[in-house]
């Protein structure tokens, strides 16, 4: 029988999640279906229950609603409890289990990396949901952790569930970090953060941000200073991947799917005239992982247009 799944949040649109879980499902052959949510900002609780008395199953959650997915469900892994936020929530027997496999996700990917956090000096920008998600998950590796936030109050808070680590001000900070991890939504406002470059000098940064060629606002930012850089893309395949296994019991492969949504694959269109540069044969369609065009794009002038629904084109 087909199993339902989904990912709620606000925006939605644009959500990675129904492509990644499909990918994992047809690893293994399983028939799913994953569809994204759009919730209004109230309408978390409702909506959430509607998807789950019509048979849903498993629900991914994206902000703004982790907080209220930890109120939501009837039982907490310790993750969950640990950052009051919930991204993973699986109907069992009527009740439901929530999860928070984002920390999980960032320490598989800098595993991947082979960034070596026992010991690491950690720098988190950063105390909100996603901030407090991998809090737990970093001291567990280990790390000595320091935490800054644009507003203090909040990085006080963290210090007083989690005594160990330290807080900074944005204008008390130096260098000589081993890793520092964006965990900011600066990027979504296509804004840098008011730290000095050599903060970030041999440091290895990682953003929780992500875009398909890796190159957010903070990566650009670093990019002089910094000994290494990732954007969050391996983090967010490595959840998903922690929230299928808790669905299906099996475990997926993360590395084709992020080698996939890396290089998402472009068929040229014979003959076609870019509208914008008026070129010939410049013009490709970009598909995702399970073939379905995404965006007509033009290669010599950069144009793209994203295409609704799901046109479905022969990429063999
Ligand atoms: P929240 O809204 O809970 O927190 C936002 C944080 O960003 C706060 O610390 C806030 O500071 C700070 N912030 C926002 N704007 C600015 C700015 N202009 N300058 C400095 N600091 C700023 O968001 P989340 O914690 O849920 O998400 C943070 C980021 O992590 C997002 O980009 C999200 O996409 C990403 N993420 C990625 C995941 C992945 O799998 N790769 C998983 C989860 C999240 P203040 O307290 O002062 O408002």
């Amino acid at each position: 029988m087909t199993k339902k799944f989904a990912v709620i949040g606000n925006p939605i649109a644009h959500s990675l999640s129904p492509e990644i879980h499909l990918a994992f499902a047809a690893e293994f052959g399983l028939e799913i279906t994953y569809e994204r949510i759009l919730a209004t900002p109230d309408g978390f609780h409702d909506t959430a229950k509607d998807f789950f008395t019509s048979n849903g199953v498993g629900l991914n959650v994206t902000a703004p609603f982790k907080q209220d997915a930890y109120k939501f469900v009837d039982e907490r892994d310790p993750q969950s409890d640990a950052s009051g936020a919930v991204n993973t929530i699986h109907a069992v027997d009527d009740r439901h289990l929530g999860y928070n496999t984002d920390g999980i996700g960032l320490v598989a990917d800098l595993s991947r990396l082979g960034w070596t956090l026992p010991g690491a000096k950690v720098l988190v920008i950063g105390a909100g949901g996603a901030a407090q998600g991998i809090v737990l998950p970093l001291l567990d590796q280990g790390v000595e952790l320091s935490v800054v936030n644009r507003t203090r109050t909040r990085a006080e808070a963290l210090r007083g569930q989690f005594p160990n680590i330290k807080v900074f001000g944005f204008e008390e900070l130096s260098d000589g970090w081993d890793v520092v991890i964006n965990a900011t939504a600066a990027g979504w406002q296509q804004q840098q953060l008011p730290i000095p470059g050599t903060v970030f000098n041999d440091a290895r940064c990682y953003d929780l941000g992500y875009q398909r060629d890796g190159r957010t606002p903070f990566i650009q930012q670093v990019d002089t200073q910094a000994a290494e850089t990732s954007d969050g893309l391996g983090m967010l395949v490595e959840q998903a991947a922690e929230a299928f296994h808790i669905w299906h019991d099996v475990k997926p492969q993360t590395k084709p799917v992020l080698e996939g949504l890396r290089n998402p694959k472009r068929q040229f269109i014979a003959g076609a005239v870019c509208p914008r540069c008026k070129r010939q044969d410049t013009l490709y369609i970009e598909s995702d992982l399970q073939g379905d065009a995404t965006l007509r794009a033009c290669h010599a002038c950069g144009y793209s247009e994203d295409i609704e629904g799901n046109v479905s084109i022969n990429l063999r």
